[in-house]
């Protein structure tokens, strides 16, 4: 519902503003047109027999063990999409919200990408309701929430269109009010959809990397990321470095999921201090999440640390991300549910096939 629409209908653009903060803001999110209060009779029987309130049918909430929460939701084509509420005791609530039903990218060591294929995109109102539910329903028992992060099912990237309408609507002044840069948009790396974010928008923006190099004879991130095959790492740090020149005050977040064996030598880590050079970023290392089916093992935690180091000391600004909400599948790359259609298993590289088998 958009304010011409409102006007279409013969109302004032005041109005539009009185529905839209009832639905977004003042902390009322109201979900259903009887619970549209104040507004002026004639507005409300237009919008009763013109405008569709649809809402999600909530299917299961399930908390793991560190109070992550997996909700999952049933869309009105009866598909199902998922979300987590990562609570944090210093105040930093983030709702991981899904972008896509599914997901065509492939990427090779992550549940929804292997196991379940794309089934659509998400419109903007379904993502925005997310994060509006989490609101609505947690903000008693967990706190505010104060981060969203595009990290749940889906390239956003791919559904660019209502992904962007979305981070539009969760910023706005006089809506749900999160500040542009707790908004993090994130991408398996479609270099023309990046320049689009950055050009368009002032929300942050994560790439995930997990892979330093893409040349013939190693070709992890080529392996690990099929993405990479169309836009290889050199074009996607190019873009960033070309395009960070004109933000200002702008980090990109990089992430980089440690896979044993395949991409967490000391040499990597080197590699990736001169690849992410000239490019304003933070890195943030992250323990891979195993699932069914996975061929992958996470790197030891002395291992992330001695990686970590060496980020560090080159004078990188690197975290490490410990995993959340994995006992309940809630975790990065854990989200989704098996479907007919099932993603190949890529031809492990010679190099990393004795790699794997040392760490099954
Ligand atoms: S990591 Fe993201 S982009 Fe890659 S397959 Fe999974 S959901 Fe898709």
């Amino acid at each position: 519902m958009s304010q011409e629409w409102v006007q279409s209908h013969g109302f004032r653009p005041a109005q539009a503003m009185m529905l839209w903060k009832r639905l977004y803001g003042n902390n009322l999110w109201v979900q259903y047109y009887d619970e549209l209060e104040g507004l002026n009779k004639d507005f409300k029987r237009m919008l009763s027999e013109h405008a569709d309130f649809k809402t999600f049918h909530l299917k299961d909430m399930l908390t793991a063990a560190d109070g992550t929460k997996k909700i999952l939701f049933t869309l009105e084509d009866g598909l199902v999409i998922e979300t987590v509420v990562i609570p944090c005791l210093r105040g930093r609530n983030t709702v991981c919200v899904s972008s896509q039903v599914g997901c065509s990218m492939n990427c090779q060591f992550c549940y929804t990408g292997r196991q379940m294929g794309l089934k659509r995109n998400l419109s903007a109102a379904e993502i925005v309701e997310q994060a509006v539910f989490a609101r609505r329903m947690l903000s008693q028992e967990v706190g505010t929430i104060t981060n969203v992060v595009f990290m749940g099912m889906g390239e956003p990237l791919q559904n660019i269109e209502n992904v962007m309408k979305a981070a539009d609507i969760l910023v706005d002044v006089q809506g749900l009010q999160f500040s542009p840069r707790k908004v993090t948009i994130s991408t398996s790396g479609l270099v023309p959809q990046i320049r689009r974010v950055l050009k368009e928008s002032n929300c942050a923006l994560a790439v995930s990397l997990n892979a330093t190099t893409d040349e013939i004879l190693t070709q992890v991130r080529n392996w690990v990321m099929p993405i990479n095959r169309k836009y290889n790492l050199s074009l996607l740090l190019g873009t960033l470095r070309e395009e960070l020149r004109f933000k200002h005050k702008y980090k990109v977040l990089f992430e980089y999921v440690m896979l044993s064996g395949v991409n967490d030598s000391i040499d990597d880590a080197k590699r990736l201090i001169q690849l992410v050079q000239g490019i304003p970023c933070k890195i943030n290392l992250l323990s891979f999440n195993p699932h069914c089916g996975s061929q992958f093992k996470p790197t030891k935690e002395e291992k992330m640390i001695e990686f970590r180091n060496v980020l560090a000391e080159a004078g990188c600004v690197v975290f490490l991300r410990t995993s959340r909400g994995d006992d309940r599948m809630a975790a990065c790359g854990q989200l989704g549910m098996p479907s007919e259609i099932q993603a190949p298993l890529l031809k492990v590289p010679a190099k990393f096939r004795a790699a794997l088998e040392a760490v099954a």
